[in-house]
Protein backbone atom coordinates (compact mmCIF):
# COMPACT_ATOMS: atom_id res chain seq x y z
CA UNK A 1 0.00 0.00 0.00
CA UNK A 2 1.81 3.04 -1.43
CA UNK A 3 -1.00 5.08 -0.80
CA UNK A 4 -1.86 7.59 2.43
CA UNK A 5 -4.01 4.98 4.52
CA UNK A 6 -7.31 6.34 5.28
CA UNK A 7 -7.94 4.61 9.04
CA UNK A 8 -4.86 3.65 10.52
CA UNK A 9 -5.14 1.73 13.46
CA UNK A 10 -2.41 1.32 15.93
CA UNK A 11 -2.01 -1.00 18.99
CA UNK A 12 -5.84 -0.64 20.10
CA UNK A 13 -6.98 -1.90 23.16
CA UNK A 14 -10.43 -2.50 24.95
CA UNK A 15 -10.38 -3.76 28.16
CA UNK A 16 -14.05 -4.44 30.03
CA UNK A 17 -13.18 -4.20 33.53
CA UNK A 18 -14.30 -6.99 35.87
CA UNK A 19 -16.16 -5.47 39.45
CA UNK A 20 -17.13 -7.62 42.04
CA UNK A 21 -18.33 -7.42 45.94
CA UNK A 22 -19.82 -4.62 48.13
CA UNK A 23 -17.44 -1.74 47.11
CA UNK A 24 -17.79 -3.30 43.11
CA UNK A 25 -14.02 -3.50 43.21
CA UNK A 26 -12.11 -4.21 40.02
CA UNK A 27 -10.62 -7.67 40.19
CA UNK A 28 -9.72 -8.26 36.32
CA UNK A 29 -10.40 -7.12 32.75
CA UNK A 30 -11.25 -9.03 29.91
CA UNK A 31 -8.74 -8.22 27.41
CA UNK A 32 -11.91 -8.33 24.32
CA UNK A 33 -9.33 -6.47 22.26
CA UNK A 34 -5.18 -6.37 22.94
CA UNK A 35 -3.28 -4.61 20.99
CA UNK A 36 -4.28 -4.81 17.13
CA UNK A 37 -2.81 -2.25 14.12
CA UNK A 38 -3.47 -2.41 10.83
CA UNK A 39 -4.27 0.25 7.85
CA UNK A 40 -7.06 0.55 5.54
CA UNK A 41 -6.38 2.21 2.00
CA UNK A 42 -9.12 4.97 0.43
CA UNK A 43 -11.51 2.69 -1.39
CA UNK A 44 -10.27 -0.75 -0.12
CA UNK A 45 -12.56 -3.84 1.73
CA UNK A 46 -10.42 -4.92 4.84
CA UNK A 47 -11.78 -8.29 6.07
CA UNK A 48 -11.68 -8.37 9.95
CA UNK A 49 -12.67 -12.28 10.75
CA UNK A 50 -12.65 -14.91 13.22
CA UNK A 51 -14.84 -16.76 15.83
CA UNK A 52 -17.47 -16.06 18.02
CA UNK A 53 -16.43 -13.94 21.16
CA UNK A 54 -12.82 -12.94 19.51
CA UNK A 55 -13.53 -9.53 19.90
CA UNK A 56 -14.56 -8.27 16.10
CA UNK A 57 -17.53 -6.15 17.48
CA UNK A 58 -15.42 -4.77 20.30
CA UNK A 59 -12.95 -3.70 17.67
CA UNK A 60 -15.84 -2.39 15.35
CA UNK A 61 -17.03 -0.12 18.26
CA UNK A 62 -13.99 1.29 19.63
CA UNK A 63 -12.81 2.55 16.12
CA UNK A 64 -15.88 4.44 15.76
CA UNK A 65 -16.03 5.37 18.97
CA UNK A 66 -19.26 3.81 20.39
CA UNK A 67 -17.07 2.61 22.77
CA UNK A 68 -14.48 4.34 24.68
CA UNK A 69 -10.83 2.58 23.78
CA UNK A 70 -8.91 1.31 26.88
CA UNK A 71 -5.58 2.67 24.39
CA UNK A 72 -4.23 3.14 21.21
CA UNK A 73 -4.68 5.08 18.49
CA UNK A 74 -7.24 5.40 15.26
CA UNK A 75 -6.01 7.60 12.83
CA UNK A 76 -8.28 9.22 10.50
CA UNK A 77 -7.44 11.20 7.63
CA UNK A 78 -11.03 11.97 6.22
CA UNK A 79 -12.64 15.69 6.11
CA UNK A 80 -9.76 17.01 4.07
CA UNK A 81 -7.44 17.13 7.25
CA UNK A 82 -4.82 14.44 5.37
CA UNK A 83 -1.22 15.00 5.90
CA UNK A 84 -1.51 15.83 9.52
CA UNK A 85 2.10 15.43 11.33
CA UNK A 86 1.89 14.62 15.18
CA UNK A 87 2.00 17.27 17.51
CA UNK A 88 4.44 18.26 20.03
CA UNK A 89 3.43 16.00 22.57
CA UNK A 90 3.32 12.88 20.19
CA UNK A 91 -0.15 13.06 20.08
CA UNK A 92 -1.96 12.92 16.25
CA UNK A 93 -4.59 15.59 15.48
CA UNK A 94 -6.40 12.81 13.87
CA UNK A 95 -6.74 10.35 16.67
CA UNK A 96 -10.04 9.43 16.76
CA UNK A 97 -9.88 8.61 20.59
CA UNK A 98 -8.61 11.87 21.11
CA UNK A 99 -11.58 13.72 19.31
CA UNK A 100 -13.52 16.47 21.81
CA UNK A 101 -17.19 16.02 20.76
CA UNK A 102 -16.78 18.69 18.25
CA UNK A 103 -14.50 16.41 16.37
CA UNK A 104 -16.52 13.43 17.12
CA UNK A 105 -19.43 14.82 15.80
CA UNK A 106 -17.39 15.61 12.58
CA UNK A 107 -15.99 12.41 12.36
CA UNK A 108 -19.32 10.65 12.58
CA UNK A 109 -20.40 11.85 9.27
CA UNK A 110 -17.37 10.04 7.63
CA UNK A 111 -17.62 7.04 9.38
CA UNK A 112 -20.93 5.02 9.31
CA UNK A 113 -21.68 1.36 10.81
CA UNK A 114 -23.72 -1.09 9.49
CA UNK A 115 -24.68 -3.74 12.35
CA UNK A 116 -25.86 -7.48 11.82
CA UNK A 117 -29.53 -7.46 13.15
CA UNK A 118 -31.38 -4.88 10.64
CA UNK A 119 -34.49 -5.03 12.80
CA UNK A 120 -33.00 -3.51 15.97
CA UNK A 121 -31.56 -0.54 14.01
CA UNK A 122 -34.81 1.13 13.18
CA UNK A 123 -37.31 2.72 15.20
CA UNK A 124 -40.88 0.84 14.42
CA UNK A 125 -43.01 4.21 14.41
CA UNK A 126 -40.58 6.29 12.39
CA UNK A 127 -40.79 5.23 8.38
CA UNK A 128 -37.68 4.17 6.57
CA UNK A 129 -37.55 7.38 4.49
CA UNK A 130 -37.46 9.55 7.75
CA UNK A 131 -35.19 7.44 9.39
CA UNK A 132 -32.72 7.95 6.52
CA UNK A 133 -33.43 11.87 6.20
CA UNK A 134 -33.26 12.29 9.84
CA UNK A 135 -29.52 11.64 9.57
CA UNK A 136 -29.30 14.89 7.12
CA UNK A 137 -31.12 16.89 9.84
CA UNK A 138 -28.88 16.15 12.06
CA UNK A 139 -26.21 17.34 10.42
CA UNK A 140 -27.65 20.35 9.50
CA UNK A 141 -29.58 19.92 6.35
CA UNK A 142 -33.06 22.11 6.99
CA UNK A 143 -34.70 21.62 3.47
CA UNK A 144 -37.70 19.20 4.30
CA UNK A 145 -38.07 18.89 -0.02
CA UNK A 146 -34.22 18.39 -0.63
CA UNK A 147 -33.73 15.82 2.07
CA UNK A 148 -36.53 13.46 0.83
CA UNK A 149 -35.19 14.06 -2.90
CA UNK A 150 -31.96 13.02 -1.71
CA UNK A 151 -33.50 10.18 0.31
CA UNK A 152 -35.48 9.24 -2.50
CA UNK A 153 -32.94 8.59 -5.29
CA UNK A 154 -30.89 6.90 -2.42
CA UNK A 155 -33.43 4.35 -1.88
CA UNK A 156 -33.28 3.68 -5.67
CA UNK A 157 -29.36 3.18 -5.47
CA UNK A 158 -29.96 0.52 -3.12
CA UNK A 159 -32.79 -1.46 -5.06
CA UNK A 160 -35.56 -0.40 -3.07
CA UNK A 161 -37.95 2.73 -4.98
CA UNK A 162 -38.74 6.19 -4.07
CA UNK A 163 -42.19 5.12 -2.78
CA UNK A 164 -40.67 2.74 -0.09
CA UNK A 165 -39.80 6.30 2.01
CA UNK A 166 -42.91 6.44 3.43
CA UNK A 167 -43.25 2.64 4.58
CA UNK A 168 -42.49 1.31 8.03
CA UNK A 169 -40.15 -0.71 9.08
CA UNK A 170 -42.19 -4.13 9.53
CA UNK A 171 -43.45 -4.15 5.75
CA UNK A 172 -39.78 -5.23 4.92
CA UNK A 173 -37.82 -8.05 4.75
CA UNK A 174 -34.62 -8.51 6.55
CA UNK A 175 -32.51 -8.26 3.41
CA UNK A 176 -34.38 -5.14 2.48
CA UNK A 177 -34.34 -3.82 5.91
CA UNK A 178 -30.07 -4.11 5.14
CA UNK A 179 -30.63 -2.17 2.25
CA UNK A 180 -32.08 0.49 4.07
CA UNK A 181 -29.05 0.28 6.63
CA UNK A 182 -27.18 1.05 3.74
CA UNK A 183 -28.86 4.10 2.49
CA UNK A 184 -28.80 5.59 6.18
CA UNK A 185 -24.95 4.92 6.34
CA UNK A 186 -24.37 6.28 2.85
CA UNK A 187 -26.38 9.64 3.10
CA UNK A 188 -24.07 11.37 4.50
CA UNK A 189 -21.36 10.75 2.19
CA UNK A 190 -19.12 8.76 4.47
CA UNK A 191 -15.61 7.80 3.77
CA UNK A 192 -15.32 4.87 5.70
CA UNK A 193 -18.23 1.84 6.49
CA UNK A 194 -17.63 -0.29 9.32
CA UNK A 195 -20.01 -3.24 8.44
CA UNK A 196 -20.96 -5.91 11.21
CA UNK A 197 -21.45 -9.40 10.24
CA UNK A 198 -24.20 -7.06 7.48
CA UNK A 199 -25.17 -10.49 5.79
CA UNK A 200 -24.59 -12.92 9.08
CA UNK A 201 -28.93 -12.58 9.96
CA UNK A 202 -29.52 -13.01 6.39
CA UNK A 203 -31.09 -15.76 4.72
CA UNK A 204 -28.06 -17.72 2.77
CA UNK A 205 -30.28 -16.88 -0.81
CA UNK A 206 -30.58 -13.20 0.18
CA UNK A 207 -26.54 -12.72 1.63
CA UNK A 208 -24.76 -13.37 -1.96
CA UNK A 209 -27.33 -10.45 -3.20
CA UNK A 210 -26.82 -7.86 -0.28
CA UNK A 211 -22.39 -8.82 -0.68
CA UNK A 212 -23.03 -7.99 -4.45
CA UNK A 213 -25.35 -4.83 -3.18
CA UNK A 214 -22.29 -3.97 -1.01
CA UNK A 215 -19.41 -4.37 -3.59
CA UNK A 216 -21.67 -2.40 -5.80
CA UNK A 217 -21.67 0.48 -3.32
CA UNK A 218 -18.72 0.63 -2.07
CA UNK A 219 -17.12 1.37 -5.69
CA UNK A 220 -19.58 4.11 -6.82
CA UNK A 221 -19.17 6.01 -3.57
CA UNK A 222 -15.35 5.28 -3.62
CA UNK A 223 -15.73 3.93 -0.35
CA UNK A 224 -13.32 1.82 2.65
CA UNK A 225 -14.41 -0.47 4.58
CA UNK A 226 -13.91 -2.60 7.51
CA UNK A 227 -15.93 -5.68 6.37
CA UNK A 228 -16.46 -8.14 9.41
CA UNK A 229 -17.71 -11.57 8.92
CA UNK A 230 -17.08 -14.86 11.07
CA UNK A 231 -17.54 -16.22 7.53
CA UNK A 232 -14.05 -16.86 5.48
CA UNK A 233 -16.50 -17.77 2.45
CA UNK A 234 -17.95 -14.22 2.93
CA UNK A 235 -14.99 -12.80 3.59
CA UNK A 236 -13.56 -14.49 -0.03
CA UNK A 237 -16.40 -12.68 -1.56
CA UNK A 238 -15.81 -9.31 -0.43
CA UNK A 239 -12.56 -8.42 0.84
CA UNK A 240 -9.15 -6.90 -0.59
CA UNK A 241 -7.41 -8.06 2.48
CA UNK A 242 -8.43 -9.53 5.25
CA UNK A 243 -7.46 -9.39 8.78
CA UNK A 244 -7.63 -12.86 10.88
CA UNK A 245 -8.24 -12.46 14.94
CA UNK A 246 -8.02 -14.80 17.52
CA UNK A 247 -8.53 -13.77 21.05
CA UNK A 248 -8.03 -9.89 20.98
CA UNK A 249 -5.14 -10.60 18.21
CA UNK A 250 -4.69 -10.35 14.97
CA UNK A 251 -2.56 -13.33 13.92
CA UNK A 252 -2.53 -13.04 10.22
CA UNK A 253 -3.13 -10.06 7.42
CA UNK A 254 -2.72 -10.24 3.92
CA UNK A 255 -4.60 -9.96 0.78
CA UNK A 256 -7.08 -12.19 0.37
CA UNK A 257 -5.82 -14.53 -2.26
CA UNK A 258 -3.06 -14.44 -0.79
CA UNK A 259 -4.55 -15.93 2.53
CA UNK A 260 -6.96 -17.91 1.07
CA UNK A 261 -3.78 -19.85 -1.11
CA UNK A 262 -1.12 -19.80 1.60
CA UNK A 263 -2.03 -19.40 4.47
CA UNK A 264 0.71 -18.97 7.41
CA UNK A 265 -1.12 -19.20 10.71
CA UNK A 266 -2.71 -22.83 11.82
CA UNK A 267 -5.48 -20.78 13.30
CA UNK A 268 -6.32 -19.54 9.61
CA UNK A 269 -5.60 -22.91 8.12
CA UNK A 270 -8.36 -24.17 10.68
CA UNK A 271 -10.64 -21.39 9.44
CA UNK A 272 -10.33 -22.39 6.15
CA UNK A 273 -10.68 -25.84 6.12
CA UNK A 274 -13.96 -25.71 7.85
CA UNK A 275 -15.42 -23.46 4.68
CA UNK A 276 -16.71 -26.34 2.77
CA UNK A 277 -15.91 -26.92 -0.96
CA UNK A 278 -17.92 -27.87 -3.70
CA UNK A 279 -15.55 -30.27 -5.25
CA UNK A 280 -16.11 -33.09 -4.23
CA UNK A 281 -12.87 -34.58 -5.37
CA UNK A 282 -11.12 -32.20 -2.77
CA UNK A 283 -8.93 -34.05 -0.37
CA UNK A 284 -8.29 -31.34 1.44
CA UNK A 285 -8.87 -32.96 4.94
CA UNK A 286 -10.54 -31.00 7.40
CA UNK A 287 -8.55 -29.73 10.65
CA UNK A 288 -10.80 -29.49 13.55
CA UNK A 289 -11.01 -26.45 15.46
CA UNK A 290 -11.57 -28.24 19.06
CA UNK A 291 -13.07 -26.84 22.45
CA UNK A 292 -14.28 -23.01 22.54
CA UNK A 293 -12.34 -19.61 22.46
CA UNK A 294 -10.70 -19.52 25.65
CA UNK A 295 -11.84 -16.67 27.97
CA UNK A 296 -10.06 -12.92 27.08
CA UNK A 297 -10.11 -12.56 31.15
CA UNK A 298 -7.26 -15.08 31.42
CA UNK A 299 -5.69 -15.86 27.85
CA UNK A 300 -3.11 -18.52 27.80
CA UNK A 301 0.54 -17.27 27.86
CA UNK A 302 2.56 -17.38 24.59
CA UNK A 303 0.57 -17.66 21.88
CA UNK A 304 -2.68 -17.33 22.69
CA UNK A 305 -3.94 -20.23 20.02
CA UNK A 306 -1.48 -22.96 21.46
CA UNK A 307 -4.36 -24.36 23.80
CA UNK A 308 -6.01 -25.63 20.22
CA UNK A 309 -3.31 -25.14 17.44
CA UNK A 310 -2.77 -28.67 15.25
CA UNK A 311 0.65 -27.37 14.52
CA UNK A 312 1.46 -26.94 18.61
CA UNK A 313 5.90 -26.70 18.70
CA UNK A 314 7.42 -30.05 20.43
CA UNK A 315 10.49 -29.37 22.25
CA UNK A 316 13.80 -30.25 20.05
CA UNK A 317 14.62 -33.48 21.98
CA UNK A 318 10.96 -34.46 21.00
CA UNK A 319 9.71 -35.81 18.04
CA UNK A 320 6.16 -37.40 18.34
CA UNK A 321 3.11 -38.01 15.96
CA UNK A 322 1.48 -34.64 16.30
CA UNK A 323 -2.00 -35.25 17.13
CA UNK A 324 -0.24 -38.00 20.65
CA UNK A 325 1.59 -34.47 21.17
CA UNK A 326 -1.74 -32.05 20.88
CA UNK A 327 -3.21 -34.74 23.19
CA UNK A 328 -0.72 -34.94 25.94
CA UNK A 329 -0.89 -31.31 26.20
CA UNK A 330 -4.53 -31.65 26.03
CA UNK A 331 -4.30 -34.06 28.82
CA UNK A 332 -2.23 -31.94 30.69
CA UNK A 333 -3.89 -28.49 31.04
CA UNK A 334 -7.18 -31.04 31.84
CA UNK A 335 -5.60 -32.46 34.61
CA UNK A 336 -4.46 -29.09 35.88
CA UNK A 337 -7.84 -27.66 35.42
CA UNK A 338 -9.22 -30.42 37.15
CA UNK A 339 -11.44 -31.48 34.49
CA UNK A 340 -10.65 -35.28 34.00
CA UNK A 341 -13.27 -36.91 35.94
CA UNK A 342 -11.54 -40.31 36.70
CA UNK A 343 -14.63 -41.36 39.12
CA UNK A 344 -17.26 -41.11 36.70
CA UNK A 345 -14.62 -42.68 33.83
CA UNK A 346 -14.61 -45.81 36.77
CA UNK A 347 -18.42 -46.03 37.04
CA UNK A 348 -18.95 -45.76 33.12
CA UNK A 349 -16.52 -49.08 32.87
CA UNK A 350 -18.33 -50.62 36.13
CA UNK A 351 -21.88 -50.54 34.39
CA UNK A 352 -20.62 -51.54 30.76
CA UNK A 353 -18.75 -54.96 31.91
CA UNK A 354 -18.26 -57.24 34.68
CA UNK A 355 -15.02 -57.36 34.60
CA UNK A 356 -14.83 -54.18 36.61
CA UNK A 357 -12.65 -51.54 35.95
CA UNK A 358 -9.44 -52.18 36.28
CA UNK A 359 -6.48 -49.61 36.76
CA UNK A 360 -5.24 -50.38 32.97
CA UNK A 361 -8.80 -50.26 31.78
CA UNK A 362 -9.29 -46.55 33.19
CA UNK A 363 -6.26 -45.73 32.50
CA UNK A 364 -6.53 -47.00 28.54
CA UNK A 365 -10.03 -45.13 28.62
CA UNK A 366 -8.50 -41.77 29.43
CA UNK A 367 -5.62 -42.45 26.69
CA UNK A 368 -8.78 -43.14 24.64
CA UNK A 369 -10.70 -39.83 25.12
CA UNK A 370 -6.89 -37.81 24.78
CA UNK A 371 -6.31 -39.64 21.34
CA UNK A 372 -2.89 -41.19 22.74
CA UNK A 373 -1.91 -44.26 21.42
CA UNK A 374 -2.10 -47.32 24.21
CA UNK A 375 1.79 -46.80 24.08
CA UNK A 376 3.66 -43.28 22.94
CA UNK A 377 6.74 -43.75 20.81
CA UNK A 378 9.16 -42.07 23.33
CA UNK A 379 9.79 -44.41 26.16
CA UNK A 380 10.71 -41.28 28.34
CA UNK A 381 7.25 -39.88 28.17
CA UNK A 382 5.44 -43.03 28.13
CA UNK A 383 6.52 -43.65 30.99
CA UNK A 384 6.11 -39.99 32.44
CA UNK A 385 2.43 -40.62 31.50
CA UNK A 386 1.69 -43.98 32.60
CA UNK A 387 3.11 -42.41 36.19
CA UNK A 388 0.98 -39.54 35.63
CA UNK A 389 -2.01 -41.64 34.90
CA UNK A 390 -1.31 -43.71 38.45
CA UNK A 391 -1.80 -40.37 40.14
CA UNK A 392 -4.62 -39.29 38.12
CA UNK A 393 -6.23 -42.73 39.20
CA UNK A 394 -4.84 -42.21 43.03
CA UNK A 395 -7.32 -38.77 42.24
CA UNK A 396 -4.28 -36.58 42.65
CA UNK A 397 -4.56 -34.86 39.47
CA UNK A 398 -2.65 -31.61 40.34
CA UNK A 399 0.25 -34.33 40.75
CA UNK A 400 -0.43 -35.91 37.49
CA UNK A 401 -0.31 -32.42 35.70
CA UNK A 402 2.99 -31.78 37.53
CA UNK A 403 4.50 -35.15 36.42
CA UNK A 404 3.50 -34.76 32.96
CA UNK A 405 4.87 -31.17 32.53
CA UNK A 406 8.16 -32.24 33.21
CA UNK A 407 8.19 -32.84 29.87
CA UNK A 408 5.14 -31.90 27.85
CA UNK A 409 5.54 -28.51 27.59
CA UNK A 410 5.53 -26.31 24.27
CA UNK A 411 7.65 -23.29 23.32
CA UNK A 412 4.76 -21.72 22.10
CA UNK A 413 3.06 -21.56 25.34
CA UNK A 414 6.62 -19.17 26.67
CA UNK A 415 6.83 -16.45 24.19
CA UNK A 416 4.61 -14.18 22.44
CA UNK A 417 5.25 -15.08 18.27
CA UNK A 418 6.60 -11.85 16.51
CA UNK A 419 4.64 -10.56 13.23
CA UNK A 420 6.96 -12.01 10.82
CA UNK A 421 6.94 -10.77 6.99
CA UNK A 422 5.82 -13.76 4.21
CA UNK A 423 5.92 -11.29 1.07
CA UNK A 424 4.74 -7.84 0.53
CA UNK A 425 1.83 -7.31 3.12
CA UNK A 426 1.36 -10.54 3.89
CA UNK A 427 2.48 -11.40 7.78
CA UNK A 428 1.54 -13.50 11.01
CA UNK A 429 2.15 -14.23 14.43
CA UNK A 430 3.40 -17.75 14.44
CA UNK A 431 6.50 -19.43 16.24
CA UNK A 432 6.78 -21.84 13.40
CA UNK A 433 8.13 -19.16 11.40
CA UNK A 434 10.42 -17.20 13.79
CA UNK A 435 13.92 -18.59 12.07
CA UNK A 436 15.32 -21.64 12.90
CA UNK A 437 12.80 -23.56 13.15
CA UNK A 438 11.17 -26.08 10.87
CA UNK A 439 7.63 -26.72 10.65
CA UNK A 440 6.37 -30.62 12.75
CA UNK A 441 4.59 -32.42 10.03
CA UNK A 442 0.86 -31.23 9.17
CA UNK A 443 -1.58 -33.84 9.64
CA UNK A 444 -3.80 -32.90 6.95
CA UNK A 445 -0.51 -32.48 4.15
CA UNK A 446 -0.22 -36.87 4.63
P1 LIG B 1 -17.15 -11.04 18.47
O1 LIG B 1 -17.83 -9.84 17.88
O2 LIG B 1 -15.90 -11.43 17.75
O3 LIG B 1 -18.07 -12.19 18.63
P2 LIG B 1 -17.10 -9.44 20.89
O4 LIG B 1 -16.33 -8.23 20.53
O5 LIG B 1 -18.58 -9.30 20.92
O6 LIG B 1 -16.66 -10.64 19.95
O7 LIG B 1 -16.63 -9.95 22.33
C1 LIG B 1 -15.27 -10.16 22.63
C2 LIG B 1 -15.13 -10.56 24.07
O8 LIG B 1 -15.42 -9.45 24.91
C3 LIG B 1 -16.07 -11.67 24.50
O9 LIG B 1 -15.37 -12.52 25.39
C4 LIG B 1 -17.18 -10.94 25.21
O10 LIG B 1 -17.73 -11.75 26.21
C5 LIG B 1 -16.44 -9.78 25.82
N1 LIG B 1 -17.31 -8.59 25.96
C6 LIG B 1 -17.97 -7.96 24.97
N2 LIG B 1 -18.67 -6.91 25.45
C7 LIG B 1 -18.44 -6.86 26.78
C8 LIG B 1 -18.87 -6.00 27.86
N3 LIG B 1 -19.67 -4.96 27.64
N4 LIG B 1 -18.43 -6.30 29.10
C9 LIG B 1 -17.60 -7.35 29.33
N5 LIG B 1 -17.15 -8.18 28.37
C10 LIG B 1 -17.56 -7.96 27.12
MG1 LIG C 1 -19.73 -9.67 17.02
Amino acid sequence: MTEEPLLSVRDLKKHYPIRKGLLNRQVGAARAVDGISFDIAPGETLGLVGESGCGKSTAATSIVRLEEPTGGEVIFNGGGRSGATRNADGTHPNDVTRFDDRELKAFRRDAQMIFQDPSSSFDPRMSVGGAVAEMLQIHGMSDRHRRRAIVEDLLERVGLSPEDYDRYPHEFSGGQKQRIALARALVLNPELIVADEPVSALDVSIQAEILDLIADLQSEFDLSLLFISHDMSVIREICDRVAVMYLGEIVEIGPTDRVFADPQHPYTEALLSAIPTPDPRSTAEGIELTGTVPSPTNPPSGCRFHTRCHRVIQPDDVDLDQSSWRGLLNLRDALAADSVDVDQIRENFRTGTDTGATPDAVKGQIRREFDLEETISSDEIESLLDAALDEALGDDLDAAAATLSERVTTPCEERVPQRTSHEPGHESACHLHERDRSAPPNPADD
